[in-house]
């Protein structure tokens, strides 16, 4: 292998065939492997080889069509590079490949190819004599002037380059310390040359030659760099922000153009980036952090001295940016720091609506978008005209708590209109990491910005409408207390530099108006409870629902759905139907998709019609008012199916009666289900207040032999529970009074006898002290045998003594037992003043008793009252 200290290549090399680029001696690449010849040399030669002779291949630069590689050998270009290959990496994605690092040793020629399988195989002649690098003096006298001349252009190139880049020094000194033999294979390789040019320079297989050839590439080199050095208006201190036109990877290995090519682009695309950051109207604080991002992670590029040319650009800025080399955009770093910089750039930071409220035109803007609600339109126009007059946002945050489907976000979306501001709403229901609202740190990965700044981002003003939706569902975790960051969103105090954790400068949220929402306020967190002002929103009325549905849901629906009023008509018995039979619920939302599923049955049917030829023997009939007449009596079909069938002429409507709305809504879901669950003894109604509105609520009793024991099934809480005793030991206490009695005819109704109560819906966890009344009426009838009137529902606290204290909620309440059909509400006395705040129609259709003890309720509970046993009357009086 070696004579003298001369280092021999083996006279017989394994090919590899590259089409990325062109490898010199002296210079290193990393190419890509993926063709089977190449990936079996790189499998059988180099990673089971074990000497170092079996690391050394020959490097061929393939120049014909990388696809066409697959079976004939192509014609191999004569001259290579034997190369030393350094490092192998395997990866399976997105095909089976490995990467290869090699650094060229020296030229060889192909004197006879071997073997072509697996691998091609060739016997070579080495042609740069390796020890010619230790006889310097020799080769120098040899081509005196011009390697000579090539040091010049070469030491004027290089000291042309930022030196502070420390690749660039390196470099420096390498001229020096470095056989000059060696260089112009080197240098081809760092310059800015073409594969076709570097191909030459492979060719050139003596010396002289190749000085020759690659002179004017550097002459080249140092024009271009002269060239704009001028455009870019020199200072005095010029050589200090010299562009480096190659990167300093570019020393480590070879490129082909199109790489160069890719890189302009990102060239451009960061210099756009940086002129936006620089025109964007960011706080100082945000554009400082910004500078400070591109300087660390060398995200800008050499070029990016264009920069200069900006107004107002300051001067270290552009000293250090000269100093910066691109980071490759492979790294993960690259894409983090370009999003941050692409989203500080977005933000609208001073961007903003003009607000235009006129407190006239927000009122018929409110009362067009929303029927009722006449006391929460009152106080939103409260707010909006304090807002008017004093002319900014300080004060409570609005917070609107009622059942789903109410209007609440609806009403904050009208309210962002006439103020004619953007709207966002934010979904806080489940949030329980105080990143979502704060943003995480750019240290994570995956990092991003809260919701605020995500909203703020997607509206690209900043002075929307915020709607921080179901604040009642927010949730505490390891990762910290949500409700807490929202304090400093909210907090006018505060928020005029509110600091998201990714973007770690201060965003001023003063302008933002922020309307909450919740389903009740006994899971808002009590401070920021204490920051709202909360506003109640009842659920409907049977009468208000079916106002909704046809002044505004229905038509909205017909939109959506492509549809007219000449195809379809929903009268408002239909309505009622749909909103008694199918729905049960406080707000609109299960009704407004029950109207959705009407209109899409009807469009088929609608659509299928437009295709379908009118059937002969209707056709007969003849045309104008006779056919439509007889038609209409047709129209009241048997089911909407038949309506196609009949196949209407386009301009009549589908008329959707209840036959109709049994065949698309299926058979109704709650039927006679009150009356038929009172027809036995031991069955009582109470009303519950829910967040999700008022709901009727059955208690169920039985009796059977026993040890005195009670049961309780239905998911009670304590409070519950202790009710069920209370009542029990109310009605052991009174049973001689009542005439009450167990099974066996004794006044000791606990003697023998278990109780069972039962709250169905067992699935849904009950608590609460408001269904004591409910429970004693159920074992009153239990233990009389009387029937417990059908049509009545109760609610109130009970004491051991006998009386009925006042429970919350009642409005609700009272609206569930009107929802249910039912005709009267036994209340305690004390809550009369509620009765107020129900609306005058459903007021009038119920009866209320306003029960102080329960007497008066065991009264009007049963048909007849509930008798005591009149010599116990006169005891009672004295009570
Ligand atoms: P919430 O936010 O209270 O859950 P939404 O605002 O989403 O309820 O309301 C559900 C739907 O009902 C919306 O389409 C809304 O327009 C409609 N709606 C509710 N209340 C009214 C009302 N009073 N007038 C008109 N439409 C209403």
């Amino acid at each position: 292998m070696a004579s003298g200290s001369a280092i021999q290549i083996p006279t017989r090399l394994p090919l590899l065939l590259t089409h990325e680029g062109v490898l010199l001696p002296g210079s290193t690449m990393r190419t890509s492997v993926d063709s089977p010849r190449n990936m079996q040399l790189v499998r059988s030669r180099l990673l089971k080889g074990t000497s170092l002779r079996s690391t050394i291949i020959g490097v061929i630069p393939n120049t014909s069509d990388p696809t066409s590689d697959c079976d004939d050998l192509p014609s191999l270009h004569r001259i290579g590079t034997a190369a030393l290959a350094v490092q192998v990496v395997g990866s399976n994605w997105p095909k089976p490949h490995y990467t290869l690092l090699v650094t060229g040793l020296c030229r060889f020629q192909i004197l006879q190819l071997l073997k072509e399988k697996p691998y091609p195989v060739a016997e070579v002649e080495q042609l740069d004599r390796l020890e010619q690098f230790t006889n310097q003096h020799k080769s120098e006298e040899e081509l005196g002037e011009l390697s000579e001349q090539f040091y010049k252009y070469a030491v004027q190139l290089v000291e042309m380059l930022d030196m502070s880049v420390p690749a660039v020094a390196k470099l420096r000194r390498l001229l020096d310390n470095l056989p000059r033999e060696a260089l112009p294979d080197i240098l081809t390789s760092i310059i800015r040359t073409s594969n076709q040019e570097k191909l030459q320079i492979l060719d050139a297989v003596r010396l002289e030659e190749r000085f020759k050839m690659t002179i004017p590439l550097l002459v080249r080199q140092i024009e271009g760099l002269k060239l704009l050095q001028k455009t870019r208006k020199p200072k005095q201190d010029d050589d200090k922000r010299v562009v480096a036109i190659r990167p300093s990877r570019r020393i480590s290995h070879v490129a082909n153009t199109t790489e160069d090519e890719e890189e302009e682009e990102d060239h451009d695309d960061v210099v756009m980036l940086e002129k936006k950051i620089r025109t964007s109207s960011m706080s100082e604080q945000a554009l400082k952090v910004c500078l400070k991002e591109i300087k660390s992670s060398d995200l800008v590029v050499q070029e990016s001295l264009t920069l200069q040319l900006i107004p107002g650009c300051p001067y270290e800025f552009s000293a250090y940016i000269s100093r910066l080399k691109k980071m490759p955009q492979s790294m993960p770093e690259y894409a983090l720091t370009r999003n941050y910089l692409e989203l500080m750039v977005e933000l609208p930071w001073n961007k903003s609506t003009k607000d235009r409220l006129e407190i006239r035109a927000a009122r018929i803007v409110l009362d067009n978008d929303h029927y009722a609600m006449e006391k929460l339109k009152k106080r939103v126009l409260e707010y909006l005209a304090v807002r008017q007059l004093k002319n900014n946002l300080k004060g409570p945050i609005l917070c609107f708590v009622g059942p789903p489907g109410v209007g609440k976000t609806s009403v904050g979306r009208s309210i962002a209109k006439t103020l004619g501001r953007e709207f966002h709403r934010i979904a806080l229901g489940g949030v329980c990491d105080q990143s979502d609202i704060r943003g995480h740190r750019r240290t994570y990965v995956g990092s991003m910005p809260g919701r605020i700044i995500n909203g703020l981002k997607t509206v690209g003003v900043n002075n929307p409408v915020f709607l921080l939706d179901e604040v009642d569902k927010l949730a505490k975790s390891l990762q910290g207390d949500p409700a807490a960051a929202l304090l400093e969103v909210l907090d006018p105090e505060q928020n005029h530099s509110f600091t998201d954790h990714y973007l770690n400068v201060a965003f001023d949220l003063s302008q933002v108006l922020f309307i909450a929402t919740a389903n009740t306020t006994a899971t808002i967190p009590p401070a920021l409870l204490d920051r709202m002002e909360v506003i109640q929103v009842p659920g409907y009325t049977q009468e208000e629902k079916i106002e909704i549905a046809h002044r505004h849901l229905i038509p909205k629906q017909l939109e959506q759905h492509g549809l007219t009023p000449q195809q379809i008509q929903i009268p408002q018995v239909t309505t009622l139907d749909i909103i008694t039979r199918y729905t049960r619920e406080a707000g609109v939302r299960a009704l407004d998709r029950k109207l959705g599923a009407i209109c899409r049955a009807v469009a088929v049917k609608v659509a299928e019609g437009q295709h379908k030829e009118t059937k002969p023997e209707r056709a007969e009939v003849g045309e104008g008012e006779d056919c439509k007449e007889h038609i209409t009596e047709d129209a009241k079909p048997e089911s909407i199916s038949d309506t196609a069938d009949l196949a209407l002429p386009p301009e009549m409507p589908i008329l959707i009666d209840f036959h109709a709305l049994k065949d698309i809504l299926g058979p109704p879901m709650y039927e006679m289900e009150v009356s038929e669950r009172l027809s036995q003894p031991g069955v009582a109604i109470g009303l519950a207040w829910t967040p999700l509105g008022g709901e009727i609520m059955f208690v169920e009793a039985s009796r059977m032999e026993g040890e005195g024991q009670l049961t309780l099934t239905g998911q009670l809480g304590d409070v519950m529970k202790e009710s069920a005793h209370l009542a029990i030991s109310w009605l052991r206490s009174n049973a001689r009074r009542y005439q009450l009695t167990n099974a066996s005819g004794s006044f000791d109704l606990l003697d023998n006898t278990d109780i069972h109560l039962h709250f169905p819906a067992g699935a849904v966890t009950k608590d609460g002290p408001s269904a004591g009344v409910t429970i004693v009426t159920c074992l009153a009838s239990l233990f009389s045998g009387r029937l417990v009137c059908s049509d009545v529902a109760m609610t109130g606290e009970i004491t051991l003594r006998g009386l009925v204290l006042p429970v919350g909620g009642i409005k609700d309440k009272v609206l569930a037992a009107h929802r249910a059909g039912l005709k009267r509400v036994i209340i305690p006395q004390r809550n009369e003043k509620d009765l107020e705040e129900i609306s005058a129609p459903v007021r009038q259709e119920l009866q209320f008793v306003l029960a102080a003890g329960l007497d008066d309720v065991l009264n009007a509970a049963f048909e007849g009252g509930f008798a005591v046993k009149p010599r116990l009357e006169h005891l009672n009086s004295k009570l």
